[in-house]
Protein backbone atom coordinates (compact mmCIF):
# COMPACT_ATOMS: atom_id res chain seq x y z
CA UNK A 1 0.00 0.00 0.00
CA UNK A 2 1.10 3.36 -0.54
CA UNK A 3 0.96 5.64 2.65
CA UNK A 4 1.90 8.82 0.70
CA UNK A 5 -1.44 8.63 -1.24
CA UNK A 6 -4.41 11.14 0.07
CA UNK A 7 -7.08 8.99 0.79
CA UNK A 8 -10.34 9.84 -1.34
CA UNK A 9 -12.59 11.76 -0.37
CA UNK A 10 -16.48 11.45 0.57
CA UNK A 11 -17.48 12.71 -2.69
CA UNK A 12 -15.72 9.86 -4.44
CA UNK A 13 -16.41 7.09 -2.05
CA UNK A 14 -20.05 7.83 -2.67
CA UNK A 15 -20.10 8.01 -6.19
CA UNK A 16 -17.59 5.04 -6.35
CA UNK A 17 -19.91 2.92 -4.86
CA UNK A 18 -22.89 4.67 -6.70
CA UNK A 19 -21.52 3.40 -9.97
CA UNK A 20 -20.40 0.56 -8.81
CA UNK A 21 -23.93 -0.62 -7.82
CA UNK A 22 -24.73 0.32 -10.87
CA UNK A 23 -22.74 -1.77 -12.75
CA UNK A 24 -23.72 -4.63 -10.25
CA UNK A 25 -27.63 -3.76 -11.75
CA UNK A 26 -26.50 -4.10 -15.13
CA UNK A 27 -24.93 -6.95 -15.29
CA UNK A 28 -28.27 -8.25 -14.07
CA UNK A 29 -28.34 -8.22 -9.90
CA UNK A 30 -32.09 -7.84 -8.76
CA UNK A 31 -31.46 -6.98 -5.07
CA UNK A 32 -29.49 -5.98 -2.46
CA UNK A 33 -29.86 -7.01 1.25
CA UNK A 34 -31.39 -4.11 2.74
CA UNK A 35 -32.89 -2.18 -0.31
CA UNK A 36 -34.85 0.79 1.01
CA UNK A 37 -31.04 1.77 2.90
CA UNK A 38 -29.64 0.98 -0.43
CA UNK A 39 -32.19 3.50 -1.85
CA UNK A 40 -31.70 5.99 0.37
CA UNK A 41 -28.02 6.01 -0.12
CA UNK A 42 -28.15 6.40 -3.54
CA UNK A 43 -30.74 9.03 -3.48
CA UNK A 44 -27.95 10.92 -1.01
CA UNK A 45 -25.36 9.73 -3.59
CA UNK A 46 -27.02 11.31 -6.12
CA UNK A 47 -27.62 14.43 -4.32
CA UNK A 48 -23.77 14.76 -3.09
CA UNK A 49 -22.79 14.13 -7.27
CA UNK A 50 -25.24 17.23 -8.35
CA UNK A 51 -23.41 19.38 -5.24
CA UNK A 52 -19.70 18.04 -6.36
CA UNK A 53 -20.31 18.43 -10.43
CA UNK A 54 -20.01 22.16 -10.53
CA UNK A 55 -16.96 22.58 -8.44
CA UNK A 56 -15.56 19.24 -9.27
CA UNK A 57 -11.61 19.44 -10.30
CA UNK A 58 -11.58 17.05 -13.53
CA UNK A 59 -9.06 14.51 -13.93
CA UNK A 60 -7.12 15.52 -16.72
CA UNK A 61 -6.52 12.91 -19.86
CA UNK A 62 -3.11 10.76 -19.87
CA UNK A 63 -1.49 10.43 -22.94
CA UNK A 64 -2.23 6.54 -24.58
CA UNK A 65 0.83 4.29 -25.49
CA UNK A 66 1.44 3.35 -29.43
CA UNK A 67 0.32 0.19 -29.11
CA UNK A 68 0.26 -0.70 -32.79
CA UNK A 69 3.69 -2.30 -32.13
CA UNK A 70 1.41 -5.52 -30.79
CA UNK A 71 0.23 -6.23 -34.31
CA UNK A 72 2.24 -5.22 -36.81
CA UNK A 73 0.68 -3.71 -39.93
CA UNK A 74 -1.91 -2.58 -38.39
CA UNK A 75 -0.68 0.89 -38.92
CA UNK A 76 -0.72 0.25 -42.53
CA UNK A 77 -4.67 -0.32 -43.07
CA UNK A 78 -5.61 2.69 -45.09
CA UNK A 79 -9.26 2.45 -44.21
CA UNK A 80 -11.83 1.11 -42.16
CA UNK A 81 -12.24 -1.89 -44.67
CA UNK A 82 -8.66 -2.72 -44.75
CA UNK A 83 -8.76 -2.64 -40.44
CA UNK A 84 -11.52 -4.92 -40.42
CA UNK A 85 -9.94 -7.12 -42.91
CA UNK A 86 -6.33 -7.11 -40.56
CA UNK A 87 -8.88 -7.73 -37.75
CA UNK A 88 -10.20 -10.99 -39.81
CA UNK A 89 -11.81 -13.77 -38.01
CA UNK A 90 -10.34 -12.42 -34.38
CA UNK A 91 -8.92 -15.05 -32.09
CA UNK A 92 -6.59 -12.93 -30.07
CA UNK A 93 -8.79 -12.67 -26.86
CA UNK A 94 -10.54 -15.61 -24.81
CA UNK A 95 -13.89 -13.29 -26.00
CA UNK A 96 -13.42 -15.45 -29.15
CA UNK A 97 -15.22 -18.40 -28.60
CA UNK A 98 -18.62 -16.77 -27.52
CA UNK A 99 -19.27 -14.56 -29.45
CA UNK A 100 -21.75 -15.42 -32.61
CA UNK A 101 -20.41 -12.12 -34.93
CA UNK A 102 -17.44 -9.51 -33.93
CA UNK A 103 -19.33 -6.16 -33.90
CA UNK A 104 -16.38 -3.81 -35.21
CA UNK A 105 -18.45 -0.71 -35.80
CA UNK A 106 -20.67 1.27 -38.09
CA UNK A 107 -21.70 4.61 -39.53
CA UNK A 108 -19.11 7.16 -41.70
CA UNK A 109 -16.01 6.24 -42.34
CA UNK A 110 -15.53 10.33 -42.09
CA UNK A 111 -17.91 10.92 -38.98
CA UNK A 112 -16.86 14.22 -37.33
CA UNK A 113 -18.62 12.83 -34.16
CA UNK A 114 -17.79 9.24 -32.85
CA UNK A 115 -19.39 7.23 -30.11
CA UNK A 116 -17.45 5.03 -28.07
CA UNK A 117 -19.34 2.29 -26.53
CA UNK A 118 -18.42 -0.72 -24.22
CA UNK A 119 -19.12 -3.79 -25.69
CA UNK A 120 -21.75 -5.37 -27.54
CA UNK A 121 -24.72 -6.67 -25.91
CA UNK A 122 -26.83 -9.95 -27.17
CA UNK A 123 -28.65 -8.05 -29.69
CA UNK A 124 -25.30 -6.49 -31.23
CA UNK A 125 -23.80 -9.87 -30.66
CA UNK A 126 -26.65 -11.12 -32.45
CA UNK A 127 -26.77 -8.52 -35.62
CA UNK A 128 -23.02 -7.67 -35.69
CA UNK A 129 -23.90 -4.17 -35.22
CA UNK A 130 -22.80 -2.09 -31.92
CA UNK A 131 -26.34 -0.14 -29.81
CA UNK A 132 -29.24 -1.94 -31.68
CA UNK A 133 -30.65 -3.34 -28.50
CA UNK A 134 -33.00 -1.11 -26.18
CA UNK A 135 -30.10 0.69 -25.43
CA UNK A 136 -29.44 1.40 -28.90
CA UNK A 137 -32.28 2.41 -29.59
CA UNK A 138 -32.08 5.20 -26.94
CA UNK A 139 -28.37 5.93 -28.22
CA UNK A 140 -30.35 6.74 -31.92
CA UNK A 141 -32.93 9.07 -30.65
CA UNK A 142 -30.32 11.09 -28.78
CA UNK A 143 -29.03 11.37 -32.22
CA UNK A 144 -31.83 11.66 -34.43
CA UNK A 145 -34.28 13.07 -31.94
CA UNK A 146 -31.83 15.25 -29.88
CA UNK A 147 -29.08 16.68 -32.10
CA UNK A 148 -31.32 16.04 -35.38
CA UNK A 149 -28.50 14.26 -36.89
CA UNK A 150 -28.73 11.09 -38.56
CA UNK A 151 -27.14 7.30 -36.86
CA UNK A 152 -25.09 6.98 -40.69
CA UNK A 153 -23.72 10.12 -40.32
CA UNK A 154 -21.97 9.71 -36.89
CA UNK A 155 -19.65 6.65 -36.39
CA UNK A 156 -20.77 4.14 -33.57
CA UNK A 157 -18.42 1.48 -32.11
CA UNK A 158 -17.28 -0.38 -28.71
CA UNK A 159 -13.96 -0.74 -26.58
CA UNK A 160 -13.86 -4.61 -27.31
CA UNK A 161 -15.78 -6.05 -30.13
CA UNK A 162 -16.83 -9.04 -29.25
CA UNK A 163 -19.46 -9.76 -26.67
CA UNK A 164 -18.42 -10.64 -22.63
CA UNK A 165 -20.02 -13.54 -21.47
CA UNK A 166 -23.51 -12.51 -19.26
CA UNK A 167 -23.04 -8.97 -20.03
CA UNK A 168 -20.06 -9.16 -17.76
CA UNK A 169 -17.38 -5.96 -17.75
CA UNK A 170 -14.72 -7.29 -20.54
CA UNK A 171 -11.45 -7.39 -18.66
CA UNK A 172 -7.97 -6.22 -18.92
CA UNK A 173 -6.56 -8.97 -21.09
CA UNK A 174 -9.84 -8.22 -23.31
CA UNK A 175 -9.45 -4.79 -23.35
CA UNK A 176 -5.83 -4.82 -23.82
CA UNK A 177 -6.15 -7.17 -26.86
CA UNK A 178 -8.61 -5.10 -28.87
CA UNK A 179 -7.26 -1.29 -27.42
CA UNK A 180 -5.06 -1.10 -30.69
CA UNK A 181 -7.83 -1.70 -33.39
CA UNK A 182 -10.21 1.29 -31.55
CA UNK A 183 -6.88 3.55 -31.57
CA UNK A 184 -6.79 3.05 -35.48
CA UNK A 185 -10.29 3.30 -35.57
CA UNK A 186 -9.96 6.57 -34.28
CA UNK A 187 -6.95 7.48 -36.27
CA UNK A 188 -8.75 6.58 -39.30
CA UNK A 189 -12.01 8.59 -38.57
CA UNK A 190 -10.33 10.94 -37.36
CA UNK A 191 -13.78 12.93 -35.49
CA UNK A 192 -13.26 16.16 -34.17
CA UNK A 193 -15.64 14.74 -31.36
CA UNK A 194 -15.71 11.56 -29.52
CA UNK A 195 -18.63 11.11 -26.94
CA UNK A 196 -17.41 8.06 -24.30
CA UNK A 197 -20.44 6.17 -23.54
CA UNK A 198 -20.31 5.22 -19.66
CA UNK A 199 -17.81 4.38 -17.26
CA UNK A 200 -16.67 1.57 -18.89
CA UNK A 201 -15.86 3.02 -22.06
CA UNK A 202 -14.73 5.93 -20.63
CA UNK A 203 -12.34 4.73 -17.88
CA UNK A 204 -10.92 2.59 -20.64
CA UNK A 205 -9.95 4.99 -22.95
CA UNK A 206 -8.95 7.47 -20.63
CA UNK A 207 -6.82 5.23 -17.68
CA UNK A 208 -9.08 6.48 -14.65
CA UNK A 209 -11.03 5.04 -12.25
CA UNK A 210 -12.88 8.21 -11.52
CA UNK A 211 -16.50 7.80 -11.58
CA UNK A 212 -18.54 8.58 -14.82
CA UNK A 213 -20.56 11.00 -12.66
CA UNK A 214 -17.50 12.73 -12.07
CA UNK A 215 -15.94 12.92 -15.65
CA UNK A 216 -19.20 13.46 -17.73
CA UNK A 217 -19.79 17.18 -18.33
CA UNK A 218 -16.20 18.30 -19.13
CA UNK A 219 -14.17 18.16 -21.87
CA UNK A 220 -11.25 15.67 -22.20
CA UNK A 221 -8.73 15.24 -24.65
CA UNK A 222 -7.70 11.56 -26.57
CA UNK A 223 -5.14 11.15 -28.92
CA UNK A 224 -5.91 14.80 -29.76
CA UNK A 225 -9.35 14.63 -30.04
CA UNK A 226 -11.80 16.07 -27.57
CA UNK A 227 -13.50 13.32 -25.63
CA UNK A 228 -16.58 14.25 -23.91
CA UNK A 229 -18.23 11.50 -21.41
CA UNK A 230 -21.33 11.02 -20.43
CA UNK A 231 -23.77 8.44 -19.19
CA UNK A 232 -24.28 5.11 -21.04
CA UNK A 233 -28.27 5.16 -22.76
CA UNK A 234 -28.74 1.69 -20.62
CA UNK A 235 -28.23 3.61 -17.38
CA UNK A 236 -30.63 6.35 -18.94
CA UNK A 237 -32.90 3.47 -19.04
CA UNK A 238 -33.15 2.79 -15.27
CA UNK A 239 -32.29 6.50 -14.54
CA UNK A 240 -34.34 8.85 -17.22
CA UNK A 241 -34.27 11.93 -14.83
CA UNK A 242 -30.49 12.09 -15.94
CA UNK A 243 -31.77 12.12 -19.60
CA UNK A 244 -31.12 16.24 -18.32
CA UNK A 245 -27.64 16.09 -18.11
CA UNK A 246 -26.75 13.38 -20.96
CA UNK A 247 -28.80 17.08 -22.70
CA UNK A 248 -26.39 19.08 -21.41
CA UNK A 249 -23.31 16.87 -22.86
CA UNK A 250 -24.47 17.12 -26.37
CA UNK A 251 -25.32 20.46 -26.32
CA UNK A 252 -21.48 21.35 -25.27
CA UNK A 253 -20.70 18.63 -28.35
CA UNK A 254 -23.24 20.53 -30.52
CA UNK A 255 -21.26 23.62 -29.86
CA UNK A 256 -17.85 21.61 -30.42
CA UNK A 257 -19.07 20.53 -33.99
CA UNK A 258 -20.88 24.00 -34.75
CA UNK A 259 -23.86 22.52 -35.17
CA UNK A 260 -27.12 24.52 -34.41
CA UNK A 261 -28.78 23.39 -30.71
CA UNK A 262 -32.20 22.45 -31.57
CA UNK A 263 -34.52 23.81 -29.62
CA UNK A 264 -36.17 20.68 -28.22
CA UNK A 265 -36.21 20.43 -24.50
CA UNK A 266 -34.20 16.80 -24.21
CA UNK A 267 -32.67 13.98 -26.16
CA UNK A 268 -35.74 11.78 -25.94
N1 LIG B 1 -23.78 -1.35 -24.89
C1 LIG B 1 -22.57 -1.00 -25.39
O1 LIG B 1 -21.73 -0.48 -24.66
N2 LIG B 1 -22.34 -1.23 -26.66
C2 LIG B 1 -23.22 -1.76 -27.50
O2 LIG B 1 -22.92 -1.94 -28.67
C3 LIG B 1 -24.47 -2.11 -26.96
C4 LIG B 1 -24.73 -1.91 -25.66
Amino acid sequence: MNDSAPPPDRRTIVATMRDYVEQLVEEGLEGLPGTERAASLRKEAAIETARASASAVREPARATPRLFSQYPGLEKTADLRELREFIGDCRRCKLAPGRTNLVFGVGDPRAELMFVGEGPGADEDAQGEPFVGRAGQLLTDIIERGMKMKRSDVYICNVVKCRPPGNRNPEPDEVAACEPFLMRQIELVRPKVIVGLGTFAVQSLLKVKTPISKLRGAWHEFQGVKLMPTFHPAYLLRNPADKRLVWADVQEVMKALGRPIPKKDGPA
